[in-house]
């Protein structure tokens, strides 16, 4: 390891960038590598920036980048891995929750050969009510959804191989889903106990809604995990089954109706047939949509829908 990057997002955290950067330094210099420390301001309104500027104009290691607006955490994000240069990324939160001494252990783990080493904060030091248990919530459905068991999803203290952020496309709130979409990719996942602190200055940037975007972008995250590269097995399985239903239940009707000579123009069935047999068929033109879509796609962007880990000569 021949270089780190420290990614962190920034948000109004005025009283807080000062001191972290001093505690963060101070791991940083004993290291032996070098380092950066990459500070995205995602559209501050303190004075926030400011400090970022007169941070790089002493420390060369520091880099800043501002946002027009406020983006979001995971845009700030992927800004700092699209300007990181170091062979490893870590990123954590700016508001001190996270321990900067937990830098050396995250990285002592990733040379057992880790891509990725999550923190957990097992002791976490936040309202159990509209944190602690909504999170807890999430992480077990998260991991249940994506097949990658990890206790703490949430946690912003993480170690990343660069090539694999800077591989990783993310929309939404998608940053906590890094290590699940690696691990669709076959990246090896590590996680270990960190440090974690109340928030001693500035607010939280989240309420509870936050947990409601989580489920959604999991939702699409599961989606895209399992079936953007052949959209057709699933609307197509769910549009056969309706087809094949729908066909089955007419078929029946017309006995009704040509065997026994019974009217059948008033009966429910009528109309289930109709609907089985017309949502079928959109289902899997639907299907056929989505396999177009997704050509579109891989082609368009170049995307390859494998990912070699290693190649010889
Ligand atoms: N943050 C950001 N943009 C936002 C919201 C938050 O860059 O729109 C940053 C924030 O400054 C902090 C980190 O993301 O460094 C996590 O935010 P916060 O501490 O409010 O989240 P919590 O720890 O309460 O989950
Ligand atoms: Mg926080």
């Amino acid at each position: 390891m021949k270089k780190l990057s420290v990614v962190i997002p920034v948000y109004n955290e005025e009283e807080n960038l000062l001191p972290l950067y001093e505690e963060l330094k101070e791991v940083l210099k004993n290291l032996p590598m070098e380092h950066e420390i990459i500070l995205v301001d995602d559209g501050s309104g303190d004075r926030s920036w400011e400090i970022i500027k007169d941070l790089a104009g002493r420390d060369p290691a520091v880099k800043g980048i501002r946002f027009r607006r406020n983006f979001g955490q995971t845009p700030a994000m992927v800004a700092g891995f699209d300007e990181a240069t170091g062979d490893v990324v870590v990123t954590m939160d700016a508001d001190r929750q996270n321990d900067p001494r937990d830098i050396p252990k995250l990285l002592k783990k990733m040379e057992e050969g880790y891509d990725i080493v999550s923190g957990w904060r097992k002791d976490r030091k936040d309202p159990f009510l509209t944190r602690k248990l909504p999170s807890m919530i999430a992480n077990k459905l998260i991991s249940w959804v994506t097949g990658l068991h990890l206790h703490d999803y949430g946690c912003t203290l993480k170690a990343y191989k660069t090539e694999v952020v800077k591989n990783i496309d993310l929309y939404g709130q998608m940053h906590r889903f890094i290590p699940a979409v690696a691990s669709m990719y076959g990246v090896d996942v590590a996680e270990i106990v960190v440090n974690h602190r109340p928030r001693v200055a500035g607010k939280s940037k989240y309420g509870l809604s936050r947990t409601f975007k989580v489920i959604l972008d999991l939702i699409s995250l599961k989606f895209l995990m399992s079936y953007s590269t052949r959209p057709l097995h699933i609307f197509g399985g769910l549009g056969l089954l309706s087809f094949s239903l729908g066909m089955l239940s007419g078929l029946y009707l017309t006995y009704i109706k040509y065997v026994h000579k019974k009217p059948i123009g008033n009966r429910p069935l009528l109309s289930l047939t109709v609907l089985l047999i017309l949502a079928g068929v959109q289902l899997i033109v639907l299907g056929l949509l989505g396999e177009l879509l997704t050509r579109t796609y891989y082609e368009s962007s170049r995307k390859k829908i494998y990912s070699v880990k290693e190649k010889i000569p």
